[in-house]
């Protein structure tokens, strides 16, 4: 389960993505320069891998496979 949501200053082409910290904590980060609306897309979209940590797939068959 993702426990927190930051922003960050990303590249405009990046949404956001998730990652676990060394605490094991799921951290999804979005884009601070994105509008509320599409952080909150990025975020539905982000929940749909909840239960891809720690999976060692490769990352382009996981959006095809979450996405499909
Ligand atoms: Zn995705």
């Amino acid at each position: 389960m993702i426990s927190r949501v930051v922003l960050a200053d990303l590249p405009c082409t990046v949404g956001g993505y998730c990652v676990t910290n060394a605490d094991g904590e799921k951290i999804c980060v979005l884009n601070s320069r994105h509008s509320r609306e599409r952080n909150l897309e990025t975020f539905m979209h982000e929940l749909r891998h909840r239960t891809d940590f720690g999976k060692n797939l490769d990352v382009n068959e996981l959006e095809r496979i979450r996405h499909e």
